[in-house]
């Protein structure tokens, strides 16, 4: 069993403006309240796992040790099996330094040339830590297939490249509640929901 959130306050282990407001929306209906790491002054662990779940599992925990409350952390990519998993856990990282996601989305199809698999999913872990060290880890993902060249201006990061099972737009094309209610990280947090906050 999971341990249940009971504290009214949360640390949010991001120092992303888009991930904070995100995640303070998906807390709002169970009255938590967010804190962001950035707000506090926490420093930025080095995210040094070797999985989604350990880097999610470090960030958080980081946070809940310097600030003494719960803290929720998320790490998550595109996972390509024709790459072996890539670019995985690197997502962010090969965009480089200047965050430039036609660069990387142009990556991912050179590393694809001469192969037919085009399959791929978005992985998101979601990580609960309190400040005795526990943590609660749950995980979303959502298949589909990737599409050259990249599809909408909508979303961010790999989202124009991506079909999502069952669908025909990829998430760069879709309305963001749409790409919301399927999400990866939708998923994640759901499970989360389930089993460790009270409505
Ligand atoms: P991190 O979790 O901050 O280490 O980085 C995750 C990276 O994965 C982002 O920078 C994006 O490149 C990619 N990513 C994660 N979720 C999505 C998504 O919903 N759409 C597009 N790209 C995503």
């Amino acid at each position: 069993m999971a341990r249940r959130f009971a504290s009214q306050r949360l640390v949010i282990a991001t120092h992303n403006q888009g991930k904070l407001a995100e995640m303070a929306a998906l807390l709002a209906p169970y009255g938590v309240e967010a804190v962001s790491a950035g707000a506090l002054g926490l420093p930025e662990p080095e995210e040094t796992g070797a999985s989604f779940e350990a880097n999610a599992a470090l960030k958080a925990r980081a946070a809940a040790a310097a600030s003494g409350l719960p803290a929720l952390a998320d790490d998550s990519g595109l996972v390509v099996p024709a790459l072996d998993g890539a670019p995985g856990i690197h997502s962010a990282r090969w965009a480089g330094p200047e965050r430039d996601f036609a660069r990387a989305m142009a990556l991912v199809e050179e590393r694809l040339a001469g192969s037919r698999d085009r399959r791929a999913a978005f992985v998101a872990v979601l990580a609960l830590a309190w400040p005795d060290g526990q943590v609660e880890l749950f995980r979303g993902e959502v298949q589909g297939t990737l599409v050259f060249p990249p599809r909408g201006g909508r979303g961010f990061g790999y989202d124009p490249i991506f079909v999502p099972e069952g669908g025909r737009e990829s998430f760069g094309e879709m309305d963001p509640a749409a790409k919301h209610a399927i999400s990866h990280r939708a998923v994640a947090f759901r499970k989360l929901a389930a089993a460790c906050l009270a409505r």
